[in-house]
């Protein structure tokens, strides 16, 4: 669906200087921001962006400052060991993302002389960038026109424009709008880009937003009919399927217990963690007793805990395939477990 300057209702010129205004001034800093007038480090920008998919700008901030220590350029972080970078990013969650993450500088590195493309359909084509992390790196790391578009810009234009039609099916006609104030525009993109994050985080959130400090209060249709607060309209969310299975603490005559490396093609895949039956789908009536939730984004777990000794594990009760790595009490915190395995060594200990 196009939209043009003029059926969009907007005058862009306007509201795109109002907003860069508004940024200059309330802009927030960030670690992986450049400062006001500093040129924007693209291995800072593209590792940020990874990061804060799925994932808050405050759980993010000591994760970057972890991973730009320990390995200041691309090329450090492409040299790493794998299984140290899956390591530093335990905690984080959606873990292909990190075995995405180290291709990716892998290729930047290796095969591109550490320089990130320019274009979308370039950077698309490298491990874990998509659509948004695409546009988004284009506009901030390289101050290119792109249409940047996360949750807190869709609710921006929902607003901004007045549609009520619910998410997601909204998705695309909040896309095309969003567009038609951020395509080809070539003042300050990235500015611009990072302003409307800025605006949908601190200003126009999902509740309550605060248009009486708003830059572009008039140029808000949802505002001007006073419905700015039901919007976006979303339609009602399907239950989450729900999981479950056994998680295995199995102890050896040392007291140590065992840990496998994950399959690369299951849930946590690369990661360290405790061996478990299969995740079958099943209602979750009662928690068992011994056992540990833990939501996914596309379902809820609720893993049983058995704990064993290695003699009953080596009849046969359980029988792992990978190597396994058997792990005294008081090395566990150092392995970087996922937050799942995490509950169950809490609950052990
Ligand atoms: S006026 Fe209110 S609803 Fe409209 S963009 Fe500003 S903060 Fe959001």
């Amino acid at each position: 669906m196009a939209v043009s300057e003029s059926d969009n209702n907007i005058d862009v010129t306007a509201f795109r200087k109002k907003i860069l205004k508004w940024y200059d001034k309330h802009r927030r800093t960030m670690p992986w921001r450049a400062l006001k007038a500093q040129t924007p480090t693209p291995y800072h920008v593209w590792l940020s962006e990874i990061m804060l998919q799925q994932t808050t700008v405050v759980t993010v901030g000591p994760y970057f400052q972890k991973f730009i220590t320990k390995w200041p350029t691309i090329h450090d972080l492409a040299s790493a060991d794998k299984e140290e970078v899956m390591h530093e990013w335990a905690g984080l969650g959606y873990y292909a993302r990190a075995r995405n993450l180290h291709k990716c500088a892998q290729i930047v590195a290796w095969e591109l002389d550490g320089v990130f493309p320019q274009e979308q359909e370039a950077l698309k084509k490298l491990p874990g960038i998509g659509d948004y992390s695409s546009a988004s790196i284009r506009a901030i790391a390289f101050n290119k026109p792109a249409n940047v578009v996360d949750g807190n810009i869709e609710r921006i234009m929902a607003r901004l424009f007045n549609i009520h039609e619910p998410m997601p099916d909204s998705k695309k006609h909040l896309k095309t709008l969003a567009g038609s104030l951020a395509d080809n525009h070539t003042d300050k993109p990235g500015d611009y880009a990072q302003a409307l994050m800025d605006l949908g985080a601190t200003i126009c959130t999902p509740k309550s937003p605060k248009c009486l400090l708003c830059p572009v209060i008039d140029c808000c249709q949802a505002r001007a009919k006073g419905c700015e607060a039901e919007l976006p309209k979303k339609k009602p969310k399907k239950a989450k399927p729900q999981k479950m299975g056994q998680v295995y603490w199995i102890t050896n005559e040392n007291n140590e217990v065992l840990f496998l490396r994950r399959d690369e093609n299951e849930m946590l895949g690369g990661m360290l963690g405790l061996p478990t039956s299969e995740w079958k789908e099943g209602k979750h009536i009662t928690m068992p007793k011994l056992s540990v939730k833990h939501s996914f984004t596309h379902f809820d777990l609720v893993l049983q805990i058995k704990p064993q000794t290695q003699a009953q594990h080596e009849k046969g009760i359980i029988l792992p395939e990978n190597d396994p790595i058997w792990v005294s009490h008081s090395k566990i915190r150092e392995l970087g477990l996922p937050t799942l395995f995490a509950k169950v060594v809490k609950l052990m200990k």
